[in-house]
């Protein structure tokens, strides 16, 4: 799985972070998102799907 993020489209609501705190955080200033993982693990698959149907400015996608 390969994850990619339009962060120009990032509104900061976290809800990506929530869902999947090993691949997404965020900015201390600004809150948008920062990608930590763009190849995630078999074991955070489930989390990082999760955390692109959550997120509201669907800026996450994912590559399977
Ligand atoms: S859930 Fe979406 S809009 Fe919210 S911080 Fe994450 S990438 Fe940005």
């Amino acid at each position: 799985m390969r994850v990619s993020i339009d962060e120009d489209g990032c509104v900061g609501a976290g809800q990506c972070v929530l869902a999947a705190p090993d691949v997404f955080d965020q900015r201390d200033e600004d809150g948008v998102v920062v990608l930590l993982d763009e190849e995630p693990g078999e074991h955070l698959h489930e989390a990082t799907r999760e955390a692109a149907l959550l997120c509201p400015a669907l800026v996450i996608h994912l590559a399977e």
